[in-house]
């Protein structure tokens, strides 16, 4: 069960040596990562209990691994979040409470402790066959059908597919779960004009691309593993973060921000 977080730290620490303009965020996000797989650990080796997707039930075994996050975040996260953190490790319980109750409820991608601290537990729900309970959950093909979040980042690989879908899969920002997605469409509006649709990729990142779409100025990275087998899009996409730089410079905004704020 480690070893998907396991394959990310691998890869995180393997680009951090060559990262160019990114190797900070790798850095961080490598520690982060680590932070992550600990609480899925924690949660899946708890004793007698599973979780119930109910958050607010669910608290009371969650919050006994928030200690040592926070301790992580701040020992590695940029200023900003580690002054966060330390505050957090301060406030109390109910503090924390309130805050990931509210993220639970209505999702939100500048919420970074909450999105990073839940990301593990959200996976162990996944993967334990239970279901998030008490979130608003938008419905529609463009978001993930588990937990209703938002796409961080989408991925081409090979495999036995129809040719409706595509071979295109979206990667949740929520609870990092993938589903299928229509290959040429924009995964914020739904745009399928191909004449709205770009894609800007440079030589430096040869299995990357970033996807904007003109109608509704949103984009996101894909990552092309049939180009780059040993690549996990979560981290190369933070590892092409050079890219993101074109983007807002060309007016388009991210559908949504990752775990290190790019
Ligand atoms: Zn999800
Ligand atoms: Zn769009």
């Amino acid at each position: 069960m480690s070893e998907w977080w396991n394959k990310q730290i691998h890869r995180a620490d393997q680009l951090i040596p060559k990262a160019n303009g990114s190797k900070e965020l790798l850095k961080f996000y490598a520690q982060l990562l680590r932070a992550q797989r600990d609480i899925h650990e924690f949660l899946r080796s708890h004793k007698n209990w599973l979780p119930s997707g109910d958050l607010q039930a669910d608290l009371p075994v969650l919050n006994d691994a928030l200690p040592g996050f926070l301790t992580v975040i701040e020992a590695h996260g940029p200023p900003a979040l580690a002054a966060e953190a330390h505050d957090l490790s301060q406030a109390g319980p109910q503090v924390v409470a309130e805050r990931l109750m509210a993220y639970w409820s209505s999702t939100s991608d500048i919420q970074f402790f909450e999105k990073a601290f839940l990301q593990p537990y959200l996976r162990w729900v996944a993967q334990s066959g239970a279901r998030p309970i008490g979130r608003e959950v938008s419905a529609g093909e463009r978001y993930c059908p588990f937990c209703g979040g938002n796409p961080q980042v989408s991925f081409l690989q090979n495999k036995e597919t129809t040719a409706e879908s595509g071979n295109r899969d979206l990667i949740c920002a929520t609870c990092l779960s993938s589903w299928e997605f229509r290959r040429v469409v924009c995964a914020n509006c739904g745009e399928e004009r191909p004449a709205k649709l770009g894609y800007f990729h440079s030589p430096e990142f040869d299995h990357i691309r970033i996807e904007a779409c003109d109608t509704c100025k949103h984009y996101l990275k894909g990552v092309d593993l049939t180009r780059a087998g040993f690549a996990t899009p979560l981290v190369d996409e933070i590892d092409a973060a050079p890219l993101d730089l074109w983007a807002h410079e060309h007016g388009y905004t991210k559908i949504e921000l990752n775990l290190v704020g790019v």
